[in-house]
């Protein structure tokens, strides 16, 4: 039954009478046995923060005077290659591009599209290399202030939902699933997705998410353009663009894996209570979101399930770090390891993904954190394996949520129709 039009919810954001509730605890409520009804909620909202290798930005560089040469044939940012184009801006001395978030550096895999995005984005000073097509080496540095456009957009962004991972081999597993080659057989697991908070879990057919609809996109307001690369009826996500001179340097940024470095990025969604469906869908609960297990050597060889409550249900959000019990080891597998670079000598807490990587690999438990463990059948028996890595961060995902909830309250992001 409808309840209520867009525009009204928008003239109670306006008035700051809205009443917003998020994903998660709409689905508290349902545990405890309080579903909530149409007429008491006016928005959910929803978001999602993980490794999103659809992500690309497309920029307008100033690298010379007008007239120094004719056109970019390659172009180099910190050593992550760009494709040049498609406008040849012939003899203005500037060029347009469009940068991958899982391209990787000329100058070694640490270092590649998505730590690029969020150096550009922290306003840090970036080398900019351009070769021309008549063989001149232009070099310059620019900052975020001297692009003219930084527009991301992700081609395929937040899907609904994903599969994880195992190795059944005794060979280690080189892929972007993980942060290390996956050892195995059955060693460890590793997933994707925030679950009940996902934007697409609570409007699985994307009747009030869709091409027009505003969302925030790593800090920034931006638009869902359409349905992303790969989507389907049965595991939908979104094509989004948003500018990145608004965006948060804290809610994008490098992950390295073992197949090299990729990108992670937030998104938050909210979803307008127009009738009691719509509501209906958000009382989606992570025990009833399955999660197919497969071999991290093909991704389509389902060898059981799992589901979104037992990989986050009593998980820390965050490692503790113990620095008396580090015995400085010559090397630092945590170090190597760690896939944002959030470790040095300390924990840098901003940079820091909950992967769980460290408290997995530390040989002296400087790193703890309860990180958790599957159990799933396979064919006639019953396995148990720690999760070594989640490349999805639901502490971000949380706070780009409550971040999106506040501009609602405050009548600072309308809602329009899509
Ligand atoms: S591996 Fe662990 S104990 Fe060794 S230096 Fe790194 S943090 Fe310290
Ligand atoms: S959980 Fe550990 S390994 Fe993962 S990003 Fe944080 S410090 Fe690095």
């Amino acid at each position: 039954m409808k309840i209520r039009t867009i525009e009204e919810i928008n003239n109670k954001i306006k008035d700051g009478e809205a009443t917003v509730l998020t994903a998660e605890e709409v689905s508290k409520l349902v545990r405890e046995g309080n579903k909530p009804k149409a007429e008491d909620v006016d928005v959910i909202t929803t978001g999602t923060c993980g490794i999103m290798s659809g992500t690309a930005a497309i920029f307008h560089v100033p690298v010379a005077e007008p007239g120094a040469f004719k056109k970019a044939k390659s172009v180099l940012l910190n050593g992550v290659p760009g494709f040049p184009g498609p406008c040849p801006n012939e003899w203005l001395g500037s060029v347009d591009m469009i940068v991958y978030g899982t391209s990787h550096s000329i100058h070694g895999n640490r270092y590649g599209g998505g730590f690029l995005f969020k150096d550009i984005v922290s306003g840090k000073d970036i080398e900019v290399e351009v070769e021309s097509t008549n063989g001149e080496k232009i070099k310059s540095t620019v900052n975020i202030e001297d692009i003219g456009t930084a527009q991301m957009i992700g081609t395929r962004l937040a899907f609904k939902n994903y599969n994880s991972f195992v190795n059944p081999t005794d060979k280690p597993v080189s892929s972007i699933f993980n942060a290390i080659d996956l050892e195995g057989p059955f060693k460890g697991f590793t997933f994707s997705g925030c679950g009940e908070l996902n934007p697409l879990q609570n409007d699985p057919i994307m009747k009030t998410i869709c091409a027009g609809s505003k969302v925030l996109l790593n800090g920034a307001e931006g638009y869902v353009i359409g349905r992303g690369t790969r989507s389907s009826d049965e595991k939908p996500n979104m094509m989004i663009t948003a500018d990145m001179k608004d965006m948060d340097t804290h809610y994008l940024g490098g992950f390295k894996t073992g197949a090299g470095p990729e990108v992670f990025d937030s998104v938050a969604a909210a979803i307008p209570v127009l009738d009691d469906e719509i509501l209906k869908e958000t009382f989606i609960q992570n025990k009833d979101i399955k999660l197919p297990v497969t071999d991290i050597r093909g991704r389509h060889n389902v060898l059981g399930f799992t589901d979104y409550d037992d990989v986050w249900g009593g998980a820390d959000e965050r490692p503790v770090y113990h620095p008396e019990r580090c015995l400085n080891c010559d090397v630092c597998i945590v170090r190597e390891r760690c896939p944002t670079g959030a470790y040095s000598d300390t924990l840098n807490t901003r940079r820091c993904f909950g992967c769980g990587m460290c408290a997995y690999s530390c040989p002296n438990a400087a790193f703890t954190m309860e990180s958790g463990s599957v159990q799933f059948e396979i064919k006639d028996r019953s396995i148990e394996l720690p999760i070594v890595c989640r490349q999805s961060d639901i502490k971000r995902a949380r706070e780009l949520v409550a971040e999106l909830t506040k501009r609602i309250e405050n009548g600072e992001f309308i809602l329009n129709e899509c």
